[in-house]
């Protein structure tokens, strides 16, 4: 097996794993019971201190969780103690998770001046019925707020979160979030599709028959319709629900530097409860249970609660599964450094079949979907790695 001769850039994840409420759709670890949070930032600090590593980083990204619903001084003690533990680099990304109704004016003034470059604001829809149904805690008027407020503040990175594909949704409707968000010019938005991941309170309710789901069709509509309107108003997709307003220089400045090292096989490292870390071929989870975490590092031992080391197959077929998320593709270059065996002859079968031609871009350097073949990703990526 061959290594990358130039490995990329790494990055830093915490995750701070409080909310006010949970989201009914939500199933990332975060409890309600804010008594902990003294205790979480000193055992984060733990695992800051208790973890050695040389890598040079280029992204810090800070979410959950609620971060914001920290004092707003624990996210500089964080940077600063990232800062000093490892090689972040002075012009690094920083990125904050905020949610409307847990930051203000001040407290967004105060990220920026401890060295926040970039916030996300979890804004999922502008529509207050919409909202209520997501059991999110915020009115719509609270995200205005927020994003005006992180102007003001000085940021000219802003990121929104929005959702799709609510029972029921027409495609006015997501047309009118779409167009209230890039109201604010925002230079990043992440679409997701509304799924109902297992053991959420929305799967519980689906299982019920509380509601029906949007057809697969429909669901594939509203995403055809997000890339061409977002495409049009100059915020290209760059993964299957990422899109970054172009700049005048650079069609990429403005995406998540961060993000990107999931897509791109790039190391990282995660702290805090259920944060993964990767350093190829090397994955690991820490626990999804802050007292389980915070027992761990109380007691001297880093909280990993699982290790494994990816086998050649695992890692070519992570490399294809999330190559193909992304507008440019599997690298084919990496891809052939990792595998020994000449891309085009491994799916050679795939990658001349007509059928799937209108699907699959190939170039020299790179193969990818088109949108039409985004919209299904699984089947294809399917074909994919049952040739590996
Ligand atoms: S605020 Fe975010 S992390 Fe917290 S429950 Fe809602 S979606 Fe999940």
């Amino acid at each position: 097996m061959a290594f990358l001769t130039n490995p990329p850039p790494a990055g830093i994840y915490i995750h701070i794993p409080f909310c006010a409420q949970k989201c009914l759709y939500c199933d990332f670890y975060s409890i309600t019971d804010l008594c902990l949070q003294d205790a979480f930032i000193e055992g984060l600090f733990r695992e800051i201190a208790a973890t050695k590593n040389q890598l040079t980083f280029d992204s810090l990204y800070i979410g959950g969780g609620t971060p914001s619903l920290l004092p707003h001084n624990q996210i500089g003690r964080i940077i600063d103690r990232i800062s000093a533990q490892f090689n972040l680099e002075a012009s690094a990304e920083i990125t904050l998770e905020v949610n409307p109704g847990t930051v203000t004016l001040e407290s967004l003034k105060a990220y920026r001046e401890r060295g926040v470059t970039r916030l996300n604001i979890g804004v999922q829809s502008f529509q207050n019925t919409h909202l209520q149904w997501l059991g999110r805690m915020h009115p719509a008027d609270a995200a205005k707020d927020a994003i005006l407020w992180a102007r003001a503040a000085g940021f000219d990175q802003i990121g929104m979160d929005l959702i799709y594909g609510l029972p029921g949704q027409s495609r006015q409707a997501w047309l009118a979030d779409l167009h209230q968000a890039l109201s604010f010019d925002p230079e990043h938005l992440s679409c997701y599709m509304l799924t109902c991941e297992p053991d959420t309170p929305l799967d519980r309710m689906r299982r019920h028959q509380e509601f029906k789901p949007m057809a697969d069709g429909d669901v594939c509509d509203l995403f055809e319709t997000t890339v061409m309107e977002l495409s049009g108003q100059g915020y290209p997709l760059y993964e299957i629900s990422n899109f970054a307003r172009k700049g005048s220089n650079s069609p990429d400045v403005n995406r998540s530097r961060h993000n990107q090292k999931y897509w791109t096989d790039a190391p990282y490292l995660g702290f805090g409860p259920a944060a993964h870390s990767y350093l190829n071929p090397v994955r690991y989870r820490n626990h999804r249970d802050i007292a389980a975490y915070l027992a761990d590092l109380y007691s001297g031992t880093l909280p990993i609660a699982e290790k494994e080391t990816l086998s050649l197959e695992q890692q070519l077929m992570e490399t294809v599964f999330l190559g193909l998320r992304t507008l440019e593709g599997i690298s084919i270059q990496r891809f052939e450094e990792k595998s020994g065996r000449p891309f085009n002859v491994l799916f050679q079968d795939i990658l001349t079949d007509p059928e799937l031609k209108k699907l699959i871009t190939l170039t020299p350097e790179h193969c990818s979907l088109t949108f039409q073949g985004m919209m299904v990703l699984d089947s294809i990526a399917g074909m994919f790695v049952d040739r590996i």
